[in-house]
């Protein structure tokens, strides 16, 4: 169980909504802010705490105690504005984290220049994380380590099947490594060499993409 930790959350629309319930569901403290008291009343069941507040207002965020909070979620939507002097009194308050959500590119450029700790792009992210999967049947999952490197859940073919991870030589022949294999609900972590590769098992590599993709078209 990660440690319990408190989050603000400000902006209650689809993102901030999401993010509030499942740090809730994670087990932290969260306490939820927007102008909008219709949003703030349906997040009051959900969130540990939720105010109706303005938070470019300098004053009510120090009432609030805002700044006792070393993580704060800016995930207000389309007020630019908004997000960027909310992020900027928040800095100047000495909030330790503070994740903010961009609409675009010159917003991300300003949040950069005025401090912030995360920026993210939900909508391009996602964009390109459906795209990357879509356009490569046999990766069903993907973290991106770096620009280089990642973690990719492959679905096993059947030019693969009854294959031990002896006779497949991975590391040495592609430079990647399976860590996990996945089958239903089973996880078998660190398999053995002598593992014998059933049809549709997943397998969790880790590699340089170049060699992650080496072995997907030669020995998949
Ligand atoms: P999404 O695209 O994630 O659904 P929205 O634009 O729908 O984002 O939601 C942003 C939320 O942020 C809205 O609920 C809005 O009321 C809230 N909001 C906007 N400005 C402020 C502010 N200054 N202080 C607090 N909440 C704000």
């Amino acid at each position: 169980m990660p440690e319990r930790k408190q989050f603000v959350v400000i902006g209650l629309g689809r993102f901030g909504g999401s993010v509030c319930k499942e740090l809730v569901n994670q087990g932290h403290e969260v306490l939820a802010m927007d102008t909008d008291e219709e949003k703030v009343n349906i997040y009051a069941n959900i969130a540990t705490h939720a105010v109706v507040a303005n938070s470019t207002d300098e004053s009510a965020l120090k009432s609030l105690g805002i700044r006792n909070f070393d993580n704060v979620v800016v995930a207000i939507g389309d007020n630019i504005q908004a997000s960027i002097l909310t992020t900027l009194v928040l800095k100047e308050m000495g909030v330790k984290n503070v994740l903010v959500k961009a609409k675009n590119d010159y917003h991300h450029k300003v949040l950069e220049k005025i401090g912030a700790d995360q920026i993210v792009h939900p909508e391009m992210d996602m964009g390109r994380r459906v795209a990357q999967q879509m356009s490569d049947e046999k990766v069903i999952d993907f973290i991106e380590l770096s620009d280089e490197y990642s973690i990719v859940e492959l679905i096993a073919t059947a030019k693969i099947e009854g294959k031990t991870l002896i006779d497949l030589d991975i590391r040495a022949k592609y430079g990647v490594t399976i860590l996990a294999i996945k089958k239903g609900d089973d996880i078998n972590i660190s398999p053995q060499p002598d593992y014998e590769i059933c049809f549709g098992d997943l397998l969790i590599v880790i590699g340089h993409n170049k060699d992650i993709r080496r072995f997907e078209d030669i020995a998949m």
